[in-house]
C-alpha cells in the first residue's frame, strides 16, 4: 500500500480535523487520546494526538476513529507516539516498574532509564504510568526518594548527605532543595522537629 494509494483513494475516506480536534492535535493534548487519531498525508505515517512531532499543515491532515482504520487507510504508525500499541497497558507491567524503582533508588531512574527496564518509549510509558498511578514516572521516583529520606532520616544518625546518596541524590545541594520543595522543611529541620516529637514524648512518659 503507498502513498499513491492513500491519495487516489483519499477523496473517499478522507476525515478533515473538526475544530476540537485540530486544537488538539495543535497542543498535543492528552485528553484527546484514545478518542481519535491522525495521520498526515505527506508523510504517510498516524499519530495519537498528544504526540510532539511536528505540527502537520491542517490541509494534509485526516481523522481516524482508531488504529485500524488509519493502517488500513495505508499509513503507518509514528515510532515515536506508537499510535497503534495498546492503550491500557497491563496493570501487572507498571506495577512491576514501580517494584523495581523502590529496589533501585539509588540508581540512575530517569525516563530514559526506565524505559530500558520496561522495554518501553520513553513517551509510551510516562503516558502509562501517570494513566495508572496519578503520578509521572518522575513525580513518582522523587516521592519515593523522599520517602525513603524520611526513614532514613528518622531511623540513623547518617549525615544528611549520606543519606543524599542513599537515595540517589549525592548532589547534597540538590537533595536538600528537593526535599525542603516536597517536605516544606530541609532534612535538618526535619530531623530536629522529630527529635523534639521524640522527646516530648519522653517527657510525658517520665512524668
Ligand atoms: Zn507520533
Amino acid at each position: 500500500m503507498s502513498i499513491m494509494r492513500i491519495i487516489s483513494e483519499g477523496a473517499a475516506t478522507w476525515t478533515a480535523p473538526t475544530e476540537e480536534q485540530w486544537t488538539a492535535v495543535c497542543n498535543c493534548d492528552d485528553e484527546a487520546d484514545g478518542r481519535f487519531w491522525y495521520a498526515v498525508k505527506t508523510t504517510g505515517i498516524f499519530c495519537r494526538p498528544s504526540c510532539k512531532s511536528r505540527t502537520p499543515k491542517r490541509d494534509h491532515t485526516a481523522v481516524f476513529g482508531s488504529p485500524a482504520e488509519a493502517l488500513k487507510a495505508g499509513f503507518r504508525s509514528c515510532k515515536r507516539c506508537q499510535p497503534d500499541a495498546a492503550m491500557q497497558p497491563s496493570e501487572a507491567w507498571i506495577d512491576g516498574l514501580i517494584r523495581y524503582i523502590r529496589a533501585h533508588l539509588q540508581e540512575d531512574l530517569s525516563l530514559a532509564a526506565l524505559a530500558e527496564v520496561g522495554c518501553s518509549s520513553p513517551w509510551h510509558l510516562h503516558r502509562s504510568f501517570k494513566r495508572q498511578t496519578g503520578f509521572t514516572p518522575q513525580q513518582f521516583v522523587r516521592r519515593e526518594r523522599m520517602r525513603l529520606a524520611t526513614e532514613l532520616l528518622s531511623g540513623s544518625d547518617a549525615p544528611v548527605t549520606e543519606i543524599g546518596r542513599q537515595v540517589g541524590m549525592p548532589g547534597a545541594a540538590h537533595f536538600i532543595a528537593m526535599f525542603r520543595r516536597e517536605l516544606g522543611c530541609t532534612p535538618a529541620e526535619y530531623r530536629k522537629q522529630l527529635e523534639a516529637i521524640q522527646e516530648g514524648k519522653e517527657r510525658i512518659a517520665d512524668e
